[in-house]
């Protein structure tokens, strides 16, 4: 039978949840109108109409839940479709303080060495090992000229993707700002376990070279698939001399014939000293 009643929520004990949760799960469902149907019972998405759940979905639900412009553009540079997923979520976690340095483990009791294996000076931390770390600022140095963006480094990885900016919105290499904060704090985390797990060693230049192979790949292989609106800014014609291998994919019709016509209005730039 099919009505609407309201339901009475007395037993939560063995969903496993924590005390806080159980009361605000109980203050949500009080008064709770339940319409009965004839359907299986499942678990949906809320934040959609088709109540699946994708990596954009989640994105944009989070997006409009009234977070900060600084909130927004961690979400943006974390889980962008255009991020490398796993470098997003290592992205995501050492902005939370997520990943296990030695610091933290120093906290959990742990007695043994906890120097940055980077640079083997410092205690490592997450804004020491990933940013202030000699071998990772000059990582962040590269990355900063390879965009042609110039500013004071922050102290902290979070006030590092707070400050990042996504310029050149609407052009075809908009996805570099996107992309590129991820894939280097990925790489760096890598560098860090290769020392330690692994044994051996790449210095800050192999590294650098390893990251820009990664991040041209990551922004072809979605020009392979998104090659729609192609237009061309002077910040886009110099990045395709500073990002040798970028490439806009030949076989797209509408797509080239837009980029063309809009390099036509590039001015030539001199190319920069040295
Ligand atoms: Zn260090």
């Amino acid at each position: 039978m099919e009505g609407i009643r309201v339901w009475r929520w007395k037993q939560f004990d063995n969903l496993g949840l924590p005390t806080h949760e159980v009361k605000e799960l109980v203050k949500a469902l009080q008064h709770r109108k339940i319409t009965l149907g004839k359907e299986e019972d499942g678990v949906i998405w809320a934040g959609t109409k088709s109540g699946r759940y994708s990596t954009k979905e989640g994105y944009n639900t989070l997006s409009e839940q009234g977070h900060t412009t600084a909130k927004d553009i961690l979400l943006k540079i974390c889980w962008d479709k255009r991020c490398l997923p796993k470098a997003g979520l290592y992205a995501w976690l050492a902005l939370h303080n997520k990943l296990l340095t030695t610091d933290l483990f120093r906290k959990m009791g742990y007695e043994g060495p906890s120097k940055c294996s980077l640079c083997e000076k410092v205690e490592e931390s997450i804004n020491h090992l990933l940013l202030t770390c000699e071998y990772s600022y000059n990582c962040w140095s590269w990355l900063r000229k390879q965009l042609n963006w110039y500013s004071p480094i922050p102290d902290s990885v979070i006030a590092m993707f707070q400050a990042w900016p996504i310029m050149n919105k609407g052009y075809i290499y908009e996805g570099l700002w996107v992309a590129a904060p991820s894939m280097l704090v990925w790489e760096l985390w890598k560098e860090r376990n290769r020392r330690i797990f692994r044994e051996d060693k790449l210095e800050w230049q192999q590294l650098t070279n390893k990251i820009e192979a990664a991040i041209i790949e990551l922004i072809n292989s979605h020009y392979m698939k998104n090659h729609k609106n192609l237009e061309m800014s002077q910040w886009d014609d110099k990045m395709r001399l500073k990002w040798i291998g970028l490439k806009i994919p030949l076989f797209v019709g509408d797509g080239l014939v837009s980029a063309i016509h809009k390099r036509r209005d590039c001015k030539w730039m001199p190319p920069e000293e040295g």
